[in-house]
C-alpha cells in the first residue's frame, strides 16, 4: 500500500471516529492585513467559543486558507478536510474554550481586490478570509484589528475604537458589542471622501473612493428618515451609535454596522431621487437579517423578502401610496414571469441555490407575499404582527412558522390557509 494511500485510510477512520456536532461561538478577536496587491490576507483570530462536554472535536469553516498554527491549552491537534479545519480536543477542559488561530492565504471569494484602486470590501462570505464558525444560527461578537496601508481609511463591523499610525500603515480597532452570524462580519478599505449625518444620537457616516462629500450626502438624504421608520415598525432602536454607508466597488452588501453600495448606484439615485431602494434594503437588514436571522438558507426569504417589502413600505410614507403601488407591481411582475415560466415554488427551499430565478422567489415573490398577507390582515393587524414577530426574535433566529404565528397571534386569525397557498406551495 503507497503511503499516502494509507494516509487517506487513516484520517478517514480518524475523521469518522469525531463527532463535531455542535459549536457556540461566543466571541472572536481578529487581527487581519489584507494585501491588495497580492490579493490575500495575513490573519489570526482568537475564537472564545463553547461545545458539549461529551464532544472530542470542533469543526471551523476556512475556505482555502492555509493554516499556519492552532494553539490553546485545550487543543490536543488539528488537521483541514477540504474547506474545514478540524480541531480535536482534550477530554478534561473547562468551557469556555479559546483556540488562538494563525491563517494565510488568498481568498476565493468574499473578499473583493482592486489593486489598481487601492481597494478592499467584503461581500457575503467571511469564511472565505476568517476561520469562522459559517452557521446561521451561531451568534457572537467581535472585535477587529485591521491593518491597511498608510494613508488608506478603513470600515468594519462595530464602532471604531482606535487607529494607530505607524510610518508605514495604520492600524483600525473595531468592536461590535452585540452577536450577529457569521456573514454579517466585513471590512471595507479605500482612500474615501466623507460625509456624515445625523438621526438622534446615532451618527451617520458615508464614505466614497468616487464621490465628493456633497455627492454622498445628496445619496444618502434619506438615510436618518429610514432609520426612525424603522425604528418605528419595530419599536427597536438601531443597535449601534454609527451606521455608515460606503459607495465604491460593483457589489451590494449589508454588514453588521455598514453596508457597501455598488458605484453605479449612485447614478440612478442622482437620475431619480426616488429611486432609493437600495437604502432602505440594506438598511432594512440591520433588523431583518442581521438581527432577526433565518435559521438557515431554507427561510433566506425571512431575510431577503422582509428587506425589500421594508424599503417599499417606506417608499410608502416618504413618497406617497403611487411609489409603493409602483413597487408592488414591479415585485408582482418578476413574480408572474417566473410562474409563467413554470418557476413558481415554495419560499421555503429544501435546499438553497443562489440563482436569479431563486432570488426572484426569495426576494420579490416573499415581498409580494407580504404585501398580500397586509392585504388580507389589514394595515393594524399587519404592522402589530410584524413589531411582534421583530421584538420576539431580536437576537434570534427564525423559521417561517414563527412569523406564521406572530402573525396569527396579532391578528387572532387562523392564517394556516394564506400561508399554504402563497409561502408553502
Ligand atoms: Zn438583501
Amino acid at each position: 500500500m503507497s503511503r499516502i494511500l494509507l494516509i487517506i485510510l487513516v484520517a478517514g477512520l480518524f475523521h469518522n471516529s469525531l463527532s463535531y456536532g455542535q459549536l457556540d461561538v461566543i466571541h472572536y478577536n481578529l487581527k487581519i492585513n489584507p494585501d491588495i496587491g497580492s490579493g490575500t490576507v495575513k490573519g489570526e483570530v482568537i475564537i472564545d467559543f463553547e461545545v458539549p462536554q461529551e464532544q472530542d472535536s470542533v469543526m471551523f469553516a476556512c475556505g482555502n486558507m492555509q493554516i499556519d498554527e492552532v494553539n490553546g491549552k485545550n487543543v490536543s491537534s488539528h488537521y483541514t478536510d477540504g474547506n474545514s479545519l478540524i480541531i480535536k480536543l482534550k477530554k478534561k477542559r473547562k468551557s469556555p474554550l479559546s483556540i488562538n488561530i494563525s491563517y494565510h492565504g488568498k481568498p476565493k471569494n468574499g473578499m473583493k481586490f482592486n489593486s489598481e484602486l487601492n481597494q478592499v470590501y467584503t461581500i457575503y462570505s467571511t469564511n472565505e478570509w476568517m476561520v469562522c464558525n459559517d452557521t446561521f444560527s451561531d451568534r457572537a461578537t467581535i472585535e477587529m484589528e485591521i491593518t491597511v496601508p498608510e494613508g488608506l481609511d478603513c470600515v468594519g463591523s462595530g464602532e471604531l475604537q482606535e487607529i494607530i499610525e505607524s510610518s508605514d500603515n495604520r492600524i483600525f480597532k473595531w468592536q461590535q458589542s452585540y452577536g450577529t452570524p457569521f456573514y454579517t462580519y466585513g471590512l471595507a478599505i479605500g482612500d474615501f471622501n466623507e460625509a456624515t449625518d445625523q438621526v438622534g444620537d446615532k451618527e451617520l457616516k458615508y464614505y466614497s473612493p468616487v464621490l465628493t462629500s456633497e455627492e454622498l450626502k445628496k445619496l444618502y438624504l434619506e438615510t436618518p428618515k429610514m432609520i426612525s421608520f424603522f425604528e418605528e415598525k419595530t419599536g427597536i432602536e438601531y443597535p449601534q451609535k454609527t451606521y455608515t454607508q460606503v459607495l465604491m466597488g460593483s457589489f451590494y452588501q449589508e454588514m453588521s454596522g455598514f453596508a457597501v453600495f455598488n458605484e453605479k448606484y449612485a447614478e440612478s439615485v442622482f437620475n431619480d431621487s426616488s429611486e432609493i431602494h437600495l437604502t432602505g434594503h440594506e438598511l432594512a437588514h440591520q433588523w431583518w437579517g442581521n438581527m432577526i436571522t433565518c435559521k438557515n438558507l431554507q427561510h433566506f426569504w425571512l431575510n431577503e423578502a422582509f428587506a425589500v417589502y421594508m424599503a417599499s413600505a417606506f417608499h410608502e410614507v416618504h413618497f406617497g401610496p403611487e411609489k409603493y403601488e409602483a413597487d408592488i407591481a414591479i415585485y408582482k411582475s418578476i413574480y408572474d414571469g417566473l410562474v409563467k415560466r413554470g418557476l413558481d415554488r415554495s419560499l421555503i427551499f429544501e435546499k438553497w441555490k443562489p440563482t436569479r430565478d431563486n432570488r426572484g422567489i426569495a426576494y420579490y415573490k416573499g415581498a409580494y407575499v407580504l404585501h398580500l398577507l397586509r392585504q388580507e390582515l389589514g394595515d393594524e393587524a399587519f404592522w402589530k404582527g410584524v413589531k411582534e414577530y421583530s421584538q420576539k426574535y431580536y437576537g434570534k433566529f427564525v423559521e417561517t412558522k414563527d412569523f406564521q404565528e406572530s402573525m396569527e397571534q396579532a391578528s387572532e386569525k387562523d392564517l394556516s390557509e394564506f400561508f399554504e397557498k402563497w409561502v408553502h406551495n
